[in-house]
């Protein structure tokens, strides 16, 4: 399961270490317990309290019943202005895709942002409804999109020094088709990123012309926000299996992330260069559309790359799911020229030059991506992974890699966690600082 490590013990023998209070990593554990303890004695309300007994009763006894309870309790409590995320949650770290790493994030919401995804959250069905997946693979009834824009106070685990910057969760199948799923999007850090981008040359240095690197800067923060906006609350959400097929970790095996994340991706990519979203007040115009499939183009055909060491693979989710998209848009548009490579100077540089066409071949691999999810495709999943979501093109690779060298930047980006000092009056916290 997810919270436990498979021992072989000698010939045909195996035993499970479950991690737990009183098992492996017992005493960390423990600790976690204390800290939870405290925090239910100042719980909002009892909605909240509830979620943090239950997930008490998670780390004293290891069973995961009570994790998924939990996780109903926690998706239920909807109103409270402080959240966290705690668990053995994602599996990306497995290979098998079967254990848990842990992390933790506390918030706090932010209501004034919240309200541009709670405006795209209430147009769910009709993004459903006009998307363009198969009709049977369309839900009727899209239910239990619940999201917003948090700060983030603090982050641990698996969520420092580098973090998410969107969670959907949970992530059991079951409890998002009966009680619906939360989506947030870390404000706070989103804004970090797209601040600290603007200023270190890479938009310079990769983008093709002025026309290009103005609108990146120009709209890119947005384009960025709306696209992780999409990509949680309608992507995840969107779509359904068809009766008596099972789970994709089941029919899709080790590709079923970078495929989920893939379809995701599209849905985002697909919306915004639809007019809906000016219509709306979401955006001001369809240039905020081209910025991200410039950007998206860019990053997944090229400057991810600058993440990789010379020879690796591509083997994290994420990074599959955009070579995989940009890659495949770029051969499916080839022959009318939709994205095109141009070298200039030595320099390499992939193009957009028909967003309206773009738009419709990430609507056609989202179809396709939907299929395979829908009917447990492992063969066509697996082909569409390894032919554009893996391989690295070596020549391209060592001038990414060169290229970006020469802009003094890190690839990837880090959080240092603030220590928060409670300020007291008497036995009352008044502030923090
Ligand atoms: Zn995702």
């Amino acid at each position: 399961g997810l919270n436990s490590r498979l021992v072989k013990e000698g010939k045909g023998k195996f035993s499970e270490q479950v991690w737990y209070a009183d098992g492996m990593y017992g005493p960390a554990i423990k600790e976690i317990v204390n800290w939870l303890v405290k925090a239910r004695s100042v719980a909002e309300n009892d909605a909240q309290r509830k979620t943090f007994e239950l997930l008490i009763a998670y780390y004293q006894s290891g069973d995961l019943k009570k994790f998924d309870e939990y996780n109903i309790a926690w998706v239920a409590d909807t109103n409270s202005v402080v959240d966290t995320v705690n668990g053995f949650i994602e599996v990306y770290d497995d290979a098998l895709g079967y254990r848990g790493t842990w992390e933790s994030v506390v918030s706090i919401k932010d209501a004034e942002a919240s309200k541009r995804i709670a405006a795209i959250s209430g147009q769910a069905q009709w993004f459903e409804d006009n998307s363009p997946l198969l009709p049977e693979h369309k839900k009727k009834n899209v239910v239990g999109i619940s999201a917003k824009v948090i700060t983030v106070v603090v982050e641990g685990g698996d969520a420092a020094p580098t973090t998410p910057i969107g969670i959907n969760l949970p992530n059991a199948n079951w409890i998002r088709a009966q009680h619906g799923s939360k989506s947030v999007n870390l404000g706070n850090i989103v804004e970090a990123y797209d601040q600290a981008k603007n200023g270190d040359g890479q938009l310079e240095e990769f983008t093709r012309d002025e026309a290009e690197l103005a609108r990146a800067k120009e709209h890119g923060s947005l384009a960025h926000k709306l696209h992780v906006d999409m990509h949680e609350v309608i992507g995840h959400a969107s779509g359904q299996i068809e009766a008596g097929i099972g789970t994709p970790k089941e029919t899709l095996k080790s590709y079923a992330s970078a495929l989920e994340e893939a379809r995701a991706d599209l849905v985002g990519l697909y919306y915004i260069m639809d007019p809906k979203l000016v219509e709306m007040g979401l955006m001001p115009s369809l240039e905020v559309g081209k910025a991200a499939y410039d950007s998206y183009i860019r990053s997944g055909m090229m400057v991810q790359l600058s993440r990789l060491e010379l020879g690796e693979q591509l083997e994290e989710s994420h990074m599959r799911n955009r070579q995989l998209v940009a890659a495949w848009a770029y051969e499916h548009g080839k022959a009318e020229n939709v994205v095109v490579k141009e070298v200039v100077d030595g320099k390499t540089y992939f193009v957009v030059k028909d967003y309206e066409k773009l738009r419709v071949i990430f609507g056609e691999l989202l179809r396709e991506i939907q299929r395979i999810k829908s009917k447990g495709d492992f063969a066509a999943g697996k082909a569409l992974v390894e032919t554009y979501g893996v391989k690295v093109d070596r020549a391209l690779h060592e001038e990414v890699l060169r290229r970006y060298q020469a802009l003094n930047v890190a690839p990837y980006a880090g959080f240092i966690q603030p220590k928060l000092v409670p300020v007291m009056e008497g036995d009352k916290i008044v502030d923090v600082k």
